[in-house]
């Protein structure tokens, strides 16, 4: 276990002045290695506030460049990065922010071997991605691996975040996306108001804080959404289905 150095401790005294924080909390952050897969708008936002908070190690993954449409809300790139590799942009970005980080980077999209890879030796893995089948591939894994994951989405003016532990009362994503459905569209199509991205994608990097600092409550079998508009946040309860393929054991 990494022990926290005296520059350090200065560097995150803002944290670890926080009740439940202190040394041990910021101790717990700098020796978790968490997997962001996904480096558009919500894993800008959410790998920026990792790695300034300072979660030791960060793994990221997406195969894509980055495109002049990126730009609105993508905030770790900015023009000098157009066509590059988006982690390979991140890196340079994130790498500057904190020297002391540890940082992976996949210039591939996810698939089930690498996930199931990344999961066997992380702590847990943040779904930045606006894609289905990628997070079919990271629920089968995370149930596989029995690791946490947080999902989140922005599109339109609202947003949802959602945390899946391995616990045995705890829904997974294949129950979420039998009783809500989920489209494969996504704010190509839709449009995105841009602060939306911002605010889930730190949303999604509270939780993995307080995921691995064992803080405050962990909204299991809850969806919280944000509708932008009327500035309002909900809380939605998503139920453990009897019937669902992906945690349920066939009989
Ligand atoms: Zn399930």
């Amino acid at each position: 276990m990494q022990q926290l150095s005296e520059s350090q401790a200065m560097r995150y005294a803002r944290q670890v002045a926080l009740p439940g924080m202190d040394l041990d909390g910021q101790e717990k952050l700098l020796n978790a290695h968490v997997v962001i897969v996904g480096m558009g708008g919500l894993g800008c936002s959410c790998a920026q506030m990792l790695a300034a908070a300072g979660v030791g190690h960060l793994s990221l993954v997406d195969g894509d460049t980055v495109s002049r449409s990126n730009l609105s809300r993508q905030v770790l790139f900015n023009q000098a990065h157009l066509e590059q590799l988006k982690v390979c942009a991140a890196q340079t970005l994130l790498r500057a922010l904190n020297p002391d980080l540890r940082l992976d980077v996949y210039d591939q999209f996810a698939n089930e071997a690498l996930l199931a890879e990344l999961l066997g030796q992380a702590d847990l893995l943040v779904d930045c991605t606006d894609n289905r089948a990628v997070r079919e591939q990271i629920n089968r894994t995370a149930l596989a691996a029995n690791k946490p994951w947080v999902s989140g989405g922005a599109i339109r003016m609202e947003g949802q975040v959602m945390s899946f532990v391995p616990a045995a009362n705890a829904p997974c994503y294949g129950c979420y996306s039998q009783l809500f459905g989920d489209t494969e569209s996504g704010c190509a199509e839709n449009g995105v108001l841009t602060p939306l991205v911002g605010i889930i994608g730190s949303m999604q990097a509270l939780e993995v804080i307080k995921l691995i600092c064992g803080l405050g409550t962990i909204h299991i079998g809850k969806i919280q959404h944000i509708d932008g508009l009327a500035g309002q946040w909900r809380e939605l309860t998503l139920p453990k289905l009897a019937n669902c393929k992906a945690c349920q054991p066939v009989l």
